[in-house]
């Protein structure tokens, strides 16, 4: 396995590698790797010859008062991780590469960036379209893998690779959780004892909504209010919702009453100090 941390030596392997007819799959990272990450780059592993996976803590998608100084890393663990899942190339370049002084060029999607984690993260969204579009620029992949935990995210990467023309193929990969339910993420380690202990309450209450929806109940509020009460009743821990809304799995359109489409219930909860996303098919 190699690390590369520049853009410049990054784009011209990729170049040689597509010259020598390698495949690429891409797998972008924050870092902090767990078997959420390493499910992708399993995936990746199976579908090309080269598997690139970025570690990047990217300043521009995190809003003024959110957790980018305090943001967990561990190069050394995640190296080690890469390597026992067969990755070929780390790529780890600095801010100062990827945002060189004078950058101030963006890529934004537009209506599904607003609602959702949008409504509260505002530039979100148009940092992460932004960076990615420079790592696909710069790794030149035939694939690139992103997990469903962030279900928003993968609705706008996929509307941006077919706006843009994007020649390669976005793949979705399901949610990894613990063994309580709780979705795997970084941010899981900010989570003191007792709130950790009642996170997986988030998942539960998904899972409720979606035995409700199974025996019948395709009200869109009533499922939503279920949800909201589960929540009240199991976590103890000071908690805020930020939205429980259901979604047109397809087209990520809200559905404001009965379910008639494949349908996703998306969730994103701040418990303590921690802010949790989860979402669940129906
Ligand atoms: P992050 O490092 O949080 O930016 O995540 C990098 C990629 O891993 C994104 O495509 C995430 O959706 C994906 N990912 C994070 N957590 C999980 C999980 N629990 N299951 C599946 N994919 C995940």
């Amino acid at each position: 396995m190699k690390q590369i941390n520049n853009s410049h030596e990054m784009q011209a392997f990729a170049r040689e590698s597509c010259r020598n007819g390698k495949s690429i799959a891409l797998v972008p990272t924050m870092g902090f790797l767990h078997e959420g990450h390493l499910e992708l780059m399993r995936r990746a592993r199976e579908k090309a010859d080269l598997v690139v996976v970025s570690i990047f803590v990217n300043p521009i998608q995190f809003g003024p008062n959110e957790d980018l100084d305090c943001y967990p890393r561990d190069l050394k663990g995640d190296l080690d991780k890469c390597q026992s899942v067969e990755v070929d190339i780390v790529f780890t370049p600095t801010p100062k590469d990827l945002y060189p002084d004078h950058f101030q060029t963006s890529v934004a999607v537009s209506d599904i960036t607003k609602v959702l984690c949008g409504t509260s993260r505002p530039n979100h969204f148009q940092g992460v379209t932004t960076v990615v579009s420079k790592l696909f620029n710069i790794t030149l992949p035939d694939f690139a893998f992103f997990g469903e935990k962030d279900f928003q995210q993968l609705a706008v990467i996929r509307r941006m690779v077919v706006d843009l023309n994007f020649p390669l193929e976005i793949i979705g990969v399901p949610i990894v959780r613990e063994s309580d339910g709780l979705a795997m993420s970084s941010r899981n380690a900010y989570l003191p004892a007792q709130e950790r202990a009642e996170a997986p309450a988030i998942y539960q209450a998904l899972t409720y909504a979606k035995e409700l929806f199974s025996q019948g109940n395709k009200n869109s509020p009533e499922l939503c209010q279920t949800v909201s009460e589960q929540l009240n009743q199991n976590i103890k821990s000071d908690f805020i919702i930020e939205y429980i809304e259901i979604y047109d799995s397809l087209n990520l359109t809200q559905i404001k009453d009965t379910i008639l489409a494949p349908a996703t219930i998306l969730i994103a909860v701040h418990l303590g100090k921690t802010r949790l996303i989860d979402n669940l098919q129906l």
